[in-house]
C-alpha cells in the first residue's frame, strides 16, 4: 500500500497552522511585540491540540455525548479512518457470526448426535439430536462428558485417544440400538464427537456374516459324508472302468468345496472375533524355513524357489494364522506363474520391522485390479483360479490376519512382468 505523507488531513492542518501563524505575527507587529504574540500563539495551539485529543478520546470511548467528526484538521481525518476501519471490522464480524449461525443450524438439523468438548473433555456445545438421544441438557455444559455418559468402553476410548477406528456401542443411554462413535480433534485439544445410529446397517451385516458362517458349518458334515462314500467307491474294484473318471471328478469337486467351506469359516471367524489366545513371540525365520519343503511340494517341482531368510527374526503374533499368510502368498505365486518360473521369498529386518516378501515373475496384475484384490471372491481370471484350486478367498483371509497383527498387505505388480506381495511386522 502506498502511503501519502501529505494527506488531506495533514494539508488542512498545515493550511490552518500557516494562516493562524501569519495572523498572530500580524497582531504581534500591530502591538509591537512579536515574541509575546508567538508565545500566546504557541500556548493557544497546544491548548487546541489537547482539546481535540480529549474530544477524540471521548468519541473513541463512545459514550454518545460526542458525535463524529469530533474535531477538525488532522484529528478529523484520523477519526474518519478509525470509523471506516471499525465499520469494516463490524461487517466482517457480522459475516463470521452469520456463517457460524448457519453452521450451527446445519449441525442442529443433523440426525447424528454431535457434541463438542474442550481440552478437559468438558461439554461445550451439542446439537438437538444429542439432547434427545444422549439426554444432555444445558446444565451439562462445562461438565465433563464422562460424568454424563458413564459407559466404560466409551470412557476408555476417549482416554486412549486412538480414533482411527470408530467405537461400536450396542446401546446408548437406554436406547437398545447400535451406534458408532467417531471422534476428531479440531482445534488444539478440542474434540468433535459424533454418535451415528448404524443399527440397521450393523444388523444386516451381522445377519449376512452369521448366515455364511452357519451355512458353511452346516454344509461341512454332509460334504464329509459324501466325500467318504466317493473315496470308498473309488477304491472298490467294481467301479474300475467307466465309473472311475466321474468318481475322480466328484472327489476333486468335493475337495474343492471342502476347502471353500473351510476358508469361508476361517474368514467369518476372523471377521467376527479376535484371534484366539494371547499373541506369542514367534521365530518367523524358523517358521518360514519350515515351509520350504511344502512350498516345493505345492509347485510339484515346476518352479525355481529362492529363499533368502535372515536368521533369528522374531515377531509378536499368532502362529497358525501367520503360516496361513505365508502359504497363501507362496501358493498364489506358484499358481499364477508359468512352469519353470522363478519365485523369490525374502525375510529381512529393516528399521525395526520384519519384512516378508514373495516375488514372482509370472502373469502379473493390471493396475485397475490392485485395489480390489483382497475382496472376497475377487478373481481376475476365474478359470485359472478354479483350475489351480483357488477359492477366491485367499487374499481376503491374508488381509484380515494382517489387520489383526496391526499391519496390511502391500502389492506391487505389473501386467505381464510379475508381482511382489509383502508385509511388515513389528520385530519383537
Ligand atoms: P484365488 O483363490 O482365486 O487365488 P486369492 O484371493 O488368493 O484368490 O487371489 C485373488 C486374485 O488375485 C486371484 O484370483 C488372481 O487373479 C490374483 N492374484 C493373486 N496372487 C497373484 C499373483 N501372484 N500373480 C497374479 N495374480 C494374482
Amino acid at each position: 500500500m502506498k502511503i501519502k505523507f501529505l494527506s488531506a488531513g495533514v494539508l488542512r492542518e498545515l493550511t490552518w497552522l500557516v494562516t493562524t501563524l501569519w495572523l498572530a505575527l500580524f497582531l504581534g507587529w500591530l502591538v509591537g511585540d512579536i515574541w509575546l504574540a508567538l508565545i500566546f500563539y504557541f500556548c493557544f495551539y497546544v491548548a487546541r491540540q489537547i482539546l481535540s485529543m480529549r474530544k477524540f478520546e471521548l468519541w473513541l470511548k463512545g459514550d454518545g455525548s460526542v458525535h463524529y467528526p469530533p474535531t477538525s484538521g488532522l484529528w478529523a481525518e484520523v477519526g474518519h479512518l478509525v470509523s471506516r476501519k471499525q465499520r469494516s471490522l463490524e461487517k466482517h464480524a457480522d459475516i463470521q457470526l452469520y456463517k457460524s449461525e448457519q453452521f450451527k443450524a446445519a449441525a442442529m438439523a443433523l440426525d447424528d448426535a454431535i457434541i463438542s468438548v474442550g481440552e478437559k473433555r468438558q461439554v461445550e456445545w451439542f446439537n438437538q439430536s444429542a439432547e434427545q438421544k444422549l439426554k444432555l441438557s444445558h446444565a451439562d455444559i462445562g461438565m465433563k462428558l464422562e460424568y454424563h455418559l458413564r459407559i466404560s468402553e466409551f470412557i476408555q476410548y476417549l482416554h486412549d485417544e486412538n480414533y482411527e477406528q470408530p467405537l461400536i456401542l450396542k446401546s446408548l443411554q437406554g436406547i437398545p440400538r447400535t451406534f458408532s462413535v467417531e471422534v476428531s480433534n479440531y482445534y488444539k485439544q478440542h474434540k468433535l464427537i459424533i454418535f451415528k445410529d448404524i443399527h440397521e446397517l450393523y444388523n444386516s451385516a451381522q445377519i449376512r456374516k452369521d448366515f455364511i458362517a452357519n451355512a458353511s458349518h452346516e454344509l461341512r458334515t454332509p460334504l464329509t459324508v459324501i466325500r467318504g462314500y466317493v473315496e470308498t467307491m473309488i477304491d472298490m474294484e467294481a467301479n474300475e472302468g467307466r465309473w472311475q473318471m466321474p468318481l475322480e471328478q466328484m472327489h476333486q469337486q468335493s475337495l474343492r468345496m471342502q476347502s471353500l467351506l473351510n476358508e469361508l469359516l476361517s474368514l467369518s471367524a476372523l471377521e467376527s472375533e479376535a484371534l484366539v489366545g494371547k499373541p506369542e513371540k514367534i521365530n518367523v525365520s524358523e517358521l518360514l524355513a519350515s515351509l520350504t519343503l511344502s512350498s516345493e511340494q505345492l509347485s510339484s517341482g515346476q518352479h525355481q524357489f529362492n529363499f533368502d531368510i535372515e536368521e533369528s527374526l522374531f515377531v509378536e503374533g499368532f502362529k497358525t494364522p501367520l503360516v496361513s499368510v505365508f502359504t497363501n502368498l507362496i501358493s498364489n505365486a506358484v499358481r499364477y506363474s508359468p512352469n519353470g518360473g522363478n519365485i523369490a521369498i525374502r525375510l529381512y529386518l529393516k528399521k525395526g520391522m520384519v519384512n516378508f516378501e514373495v516375488q514372482d515373475w509370472g502373469m502379473g496384475i493390471a493396475q485397475e485390479h490392485l485395489a480390489r484384490l483382497t475382496e472376497r471372491f475377487y478373481r481376475i481370471d476365474d478359470a485359472r483360479s478354479r483350475d489351480t484350486g483357488g477359492t477366491g478367498l485367499g487374499l481376503a483371509i491374508v488381509k484380515h490376519i494382517l489387520e489383526r497383527h496391526g499391519t496390511s498387505l502391500n502389492v506391487s505388480s505389473q501386467y505381464g512382468v510379475g508381482s511382489v506381495f509383502s508385509c511388515q511386522l513389528t520385530a519383537a
